[in-house]
């Protein structure tokens, strides 16, 4: 009956056509659930970044690091009794916040200084460091200082955008005869990524790149008030009887009584920063 067979495909049309009316709903509903989670949120950020042109398909093929901060080996609670002991005027916390700063602002100034070139100089690195709290001593700004010029030389724009840090410590105090270093180690993240004339060259632009840096502080003679007040002999032995200094944060010396001068003419400055 070709009657029947006509109701019989009318009604697996109309079948058809419900299944695949229900299947839209469902999948409007999980589109507009997934649009409504946080995937969806930043899938929808990252597609307006791509539509505006700051994200590319580079970016995608990238290790995926989303909120996953590197932990941070914190010795604190070791570290700053024996800290306290050699110098008892020391604030640990505030050296640590200041470290801290010229982490960060070592990261925001190698960004300035390779968008463009305004007849900048290493004196500019040296100053704003300083700026942070603590000195910085004449290596590390080399050491900045050559960072930006091959980047220059390369025609790279080094970009350190939105910068987190995460967690910081104090990893490690090591002493010497003569020198002193506490080394604080901190978690951070930020888009971290390459430019050239303006366009995606590598890193990441999508994801936060998730970093880990040593910011190493060493306490050293000041050459400066060495040279300016001709004091010559300081160090970690009594000038008067050749005693060894057993506390660094002394003024006068444990065997003989004489006056050390050790804790005026030392300072702390941040002498590396080393990603780890
Ligand atoms: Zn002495």
């Amino acid at each position: 009956m070709p009657g029947g067979n006509l109701t019989i495909i009318g009604l697996c049309v109309a079948g058809g056509l419900l299944v695949v009316l229900g299947v839209i709903g469902i999948v409007t509903k999980v589109r507009r659930a997934f649009r409504n989670s946080i995937l969806g949120q930043i899938y929808n950020g990252v597609k307006n970044e791509v539509s505006e042109g700051k994200v590319g398909p580079e970016d995608f093929s990238m290790k995926q690091e989303l909120a996953t901060p590197k932990s941070v080996s914190d010795l604190s609670t070791a570290l700053i009794p024996r800290i306290n002991k050699d110098f008892p005027d020391l604030s640990v916390s505030q050296m640590q916040s200041a470290a801290q700063a010229v982490l960060v602002k070592s990261l925001d100034l190698l960004m300035a200084m390779t968008t463009g070139n305004n007849g900048d100089t290493i004196d500019r690195i040296q100053t704003e460091l300083a700026a942070c709290g603590i000195g910085v001593t004449r290596s590390l700004s080399e050491e900045l200082w050559h960072k930006v010029g091959s980047a220059r030389a390369e025609g790279k724009t080094l970009i350190y955008r939105d910068v987190i840090v995460h967690k910081g410590g104090i990893n490690a105090y090591q002493k010497t005869e003569s020198t002193v270093e506490i080394t604080f180690q901190y978690s951070l993240q930020c888009l971290q990524y390459q430019e050239r004339n303006g366009k995606f060259i590598s890193g990441n632009r999508a994801t936060p790149t998730q970093s880990r840096y040593n910011v190493k502080v060493v306490n050293i003679l000041d050459a400066d008030r060495l040279t300016a007040e001709d004091i010559k002999g300081v160090g970690f032995t009594c000038p008067h009887c050749g005693a060894p200094v057993k506390h660094l944060g002394t003024d006068v010396c444990s065997f003989c009584g004489t006056a050390i001068k050790t804790v005026d003419m030392r300072i702390w400055l941040v002498d590396k920063l080393v990603e780890i």
